[in-house]
C-alpha cells in the first residue's frame, strides 16, 4: 500500500480506536495489530485487530451445496453489518462458489476472508469427483487468483503436519478433527503420504501475501470440538508450530492473526489465551467462540458468547461469532442476526472489562437514559433497538415514565420521588 493511502488509515483507525497515532504505528510494526486491507480493494470501514483495540467480530457467510442463492448471502452480508460485523467471512462451498465471493467482494465495506481449500476442494470434486486429486499448485494457483480478486486474509492451514499429526495419531479424542480445511488436508496428507502443502508451501503463500498485502489467518486444523479435547497435546503441538510460522510470516513482512479453539470449558480460556500470545508472539488471536459447553444445541451462539467474552476480557482481539444454526444446519438471515448481535455483546463485555473508555460511554449514557426512562434514546445505544422498541410497546402502560415490568410500582420513579423530597 502507498505510503500517502497508509497514512491516511493509519491516522482514520487511530482516531476511531481512540489511541494515539505513534502507539498504533508501533504496534503494527511489532505485528501485534493487523489491518486486513488487500491493496486491491477499496474498504470503507476497515479495522484493526489487536492489542489494545476494540474487540472486534467477524460474521461467516457463505453457501453449501444444499443451498446456493447469492441474493440470501447478500441479505446476510447487509444484516452482519446493520448489527456491527468488523469482518465477514465468505465460507462458501456451492456450485456458484466465485460468483458468491465476487458480490461479497463487490458489497461488503468491511474486509473479506476467505479459506481458499474450500474452493480448492469444491473445484476438485466438480472436475475430478475425488478430494485426493487435489495439488499444491491448484492451492497456490486458487490463493493466488483470489488474492487478485481482493480478498484481504486467507485462512491458512499450515498447522498441520507430519509432526502434529504424529501427536494428534497418539490421543484419543472424541471429535478427532472437526475443521473442514483440516479435515480435507489430513485426507490428503494420508492418501498421498506426503507433507501438508500448505505447510510445505508457505513460503510461496507468504510471497502472495505479501505482493496483495493480505493478512493471513494461521488456522487451527487440530482445534478442540468438544469441551472434552480441548487444551490437548495435539492442539498445543499445532499452536508451537503456529508460532514457529508467525515467526516466518513476521519476518518476510506478512501480518498474521492465530486462529483458537473451538470448544472448551471456561477455566481454560485464560490459559489458552496466554499461551497463544506467547507462543506466537502476540500476534492477534481469533477464537470461533468458543463454545463452554458441548450441549446448547439451538442457543451455541450464546454457549459461545459467553466463552467469547471471557476470551475478550482475557486478551483476545478477535471473535468468530457463532450462530443458533451452529452443528445443525446452514445459518439463515435471522440466524445470521441472532449470532452477530450475541458476539457483538461479547466483544463490548471484553472491551468494558479491559476498561475502554468508548464503552463506558455507551454503558454510562444507556444508564443514564434508563434513570430517566427516556426510551428512544435507550432503543438508540442498544445492539437491537426495533427488538428493544417491539419489546416496550408490546405492553406498555398509560404511563410514558414507566413499563409494563413494575408498572406503578417503577422503583426508579419512587426513588426519584423520595430523593426530590428527601433534598427539599
Ligand atoms: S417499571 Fe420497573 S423495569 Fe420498567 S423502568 Fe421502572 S423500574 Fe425499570
Amino acid at each position: 500500500m502507498e505510503d500517502k493511502k497508509k497514512n491516511s488509515l493509519w491516522e482514520k483507525i487511530a482516531r476511531e480506536e481512540n489511541v494515539p497515532l505513534e502507539t498504533l504505528q508501533e504496534r503494527i510494526k511489532k505485528w501485534t495489530v493487523v489491518i486486513p486491507f488487500n491493496k486491491k480493494r477499496k474498504i470503507s470501514h476497515p479495522c484493526a485487530i489487536g492489542e489494545g483495540m476494540r474487540v472486534k467480530v467477524n460474521v461467516n457467510l457463505g453457501s453449501s451445496w444444499e443451498a446456493d442463492g447469492i441474493k440470501e448471502e447478500l441479505q446476510k452480508l447487509s444484516v452482519a453489518i446493520k448489527y456491527g460485523a468488523d469482518t465477514v467471512m465468505d465460507l462458501s462451498t456451492g456450485r456458484r462458489l466465485k460468483e458468491i465471493r465476487k458480490a461479497i467482494l463487490e458489497n461488503s465495506p468491511v474486509p473479506v476472508g476467505t479459506v481458499p481449500i474450500y474452493e480448492v476442494a469444491v473445484k476438485v470434486l466438480q472436475e475430478k469427483g475425488n478430494l485426493s486429486a487435489l495439488t499444491p499448485r491448484d492451492i497456490l494457483n486458487t490463493i493466488e487468483e483470489q488474492a487478485k480478486e481482493g480478498v484481504d486474509f486467507f485462512t491458512i492451514h499450515c498447522g498441520l503436519n507430519k509432526k502434529t499429526l504424529e501427536v494428534f495419531s497418539r490421543q484419543k479424542r472424541l471429535m478427532d478433527i472437526v475443521s473442514r480445511g483440516g479435515a480435507i488436508l489430513l485426507n490428503w496428507m494420508l492418501t498421498k503420504n506426503k507433507e501438508n502443502p500448505m505447510y510445505e508451501y508457505f513460503d510461496e503463500i507468504l510471497n502472495i501475501a505479501k505482493d496483495y498485502n493480505i493478512t493471513l489467518s494461521l488456522g487451527d486444523s487440530l482445534r478442540p470440538g468438544s469441551v472434552l479435547d480441548a487444551t490437548d497435546p495435539a492442539q498445543i503441538e499445532e499452536l508451537i508450530i503456529l508460532g514457529e510460522l508467525t515467526q516466518r510470516a513476521h519476518q518476510k513482512g506478512v501480518a498474521v492473526i492465530i486462529e483458537g479453539p473451538g470448544h472448551m470449558t471456561l477455566d481454560q480460556i485464560e490459559a489458552n489465551v496466554l499461551a497463544e500470545k506467547k507462543l506466537c508472539q502476540g500476534a492477534p488471536f481469533y477464537v470461533l467462540g468458543p463454545l463452554v459447553t458441548d450441549i446448547a444445541l439451538g442457543y451455541d451462539h450464546i454457549a459461545g458468547a459467553i466463552g467469547a467474552a471471557y476470551a475478550a476480557y482475557y486478551g483476545a482481539d478477535f471473535l468468530c461469532y457463532v450462530t443458533p444454526a451452529e452443528h445443525l444446519g446452514l445459518p439463515t438471515v435471522e440466524d445470521v442476526k441472532e449470532g452477530t448481535i450475541a458476539f457483538k455483546i461479547a466483544a463490548h463485555a471484553g472491551d468494558l472489562a479491559r476498561g475502554k473508555e468508548k464503552a463506558y460511554l455507551r454503558d454510562k449514557q444507556i444508564s443514564q437514559a434508563r434513570k430517566k426512562r427516556k426510551w428512544d434514546e435507550q432503543f438508540k445505544l442498544s445492539f437491537d433497538p426495533e427488538k428493544a422498541r417491539a419489546y416496550y410497546f408490546r405492553n406498555k402502560p398509560k404511563a410514558e415514565d414507566v413499563c409494563s415490568m413494575c408498572s406503578k410500582l417503577c422503583s426508579i420513579k419512587l426513588v426519584d420521588k423520595c430523593l426530590e423530597f428527601l433534598i427539599k
